[in-house]
């Protein structure tokens, strides 16, 4: 971090299945470096969305240490690829609708406990239509869709599909939905990445500018490998940092970091308890 000039990192453990060993590491990290570690409860790979993940996620929040909860992996695109070093990395494909039971509960846990929570959902026909629904009945769970970038998917997951969302949409949901936010970390389709990438279309620097306190960086490092290749991380930085480079000061500036601030602190609303509809 202090290499690549990273003052905070919000911190999700991946490692094993859920449960108080993940976020043990998550709080080891934190209780070393307090002023650069945000602790979150890691999500990641949690899948269904059970009775018992949500009454350990309510728990865990209720401790006061976690300040979100993240990825949900809504809808997830598995892959497997191979590094250059000689390590795979490997994904799951998940499928968790954000209109479904699970997720509505974990909405309801994070506005209850004035907690973020991060959503890695592609953009398909049928997963925009329930993140409104889910957003319609949860007027105040601050949310942060990952990844919406130049580069992202739209309805598949292959190199045709890269580029191909449409910023108007994004626009629209925003605009919607004031508890609605987005990062522009390069997550799945960062594997389609080519040279001319390195610059925001015009269309994509109009909606950041736009909207320039909903969005915020991100790196996505999912794989221990990214961490341990010293390129993998400055790679991400490096492309966030171009991105942002396009963008008027006031923006960068938002986006690397006033932005998350005051997501942080700003509470939309009274912390009352959640009626699980999961059984
Ligand atoms: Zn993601």
């Amino acid at each position: 971090m202090d290499e690549l000039s990273v003052r905070k990192i919000v911190l999700m453990a991946l490692k094993s299945k859920w449960g108080p060993a993940r976020e043990q590491r998550t709080l080891a990290a934190y209780e070393r470096y307090p002023d650069r570690v945000i602790p979150f409860i890691g999500l990641n790979g949690v899948s269904p969305i059970s009775r018992d993940v949500l009454e350990y996620v309510d728990g865990q929040l209720a401790t006061g240490k976690f300040r979100g909860v993240g990825e949900v992996l809504s809808r997830h695109y598995g892959f497997s690829a191979e590094t250059g070093a000689g390590t795979s990395l490997e994904a799951g494909d998940y499928t968790i609708p954000m209109d479904s039971p699970g997720v509505q509960d974990l909405m309801c846990l994070a506005a209850k406990h004035n907690a973020v929570l991060i959503v890695h959902m592609e953009t398909t026909a049928a997963t925009v239509p329930a993140l409104e629904r889910a957003l319609q009945r949860n007027p105040t769970t601050k949310v942060i869709w990952a990844h919406q970038t130049h580069i992202k998917t739209l309805d598949g997951s292959t190199a045709q599909h890269a580029r191909k969302a449409d910023p108007d949409q994004i626009a629209d949901l925003l605009e919607k939905f004031p508890n609605l936010y987005a990062d522009i970390a390069p997550g799945f389709e960062s594997r389609y990445l080519r040279s001319g990438d390195g610059r925001l279309p015009d269309r994509w620097k109009d909606l950041y500018e736009r909207y320039s306190d909903r969005f915020v960086v991100g790196l996505d490092g999912p794989f221990l490998a990214s961490w341990e290749e010293p390129t993998g991380v400055a790679r991400s930085a490096t492309v966030v940092r171009n991105w942002l480079s396009d963008l008027s000061p006031s923006t960068q500036a938002k986006f690397a970091a006033e932005n998350f601030e005051r997501i942080l602190v700003d509470q939309p609303s009274p912390g009352s308890p959640c009626e699980f509809l999961t059984k």
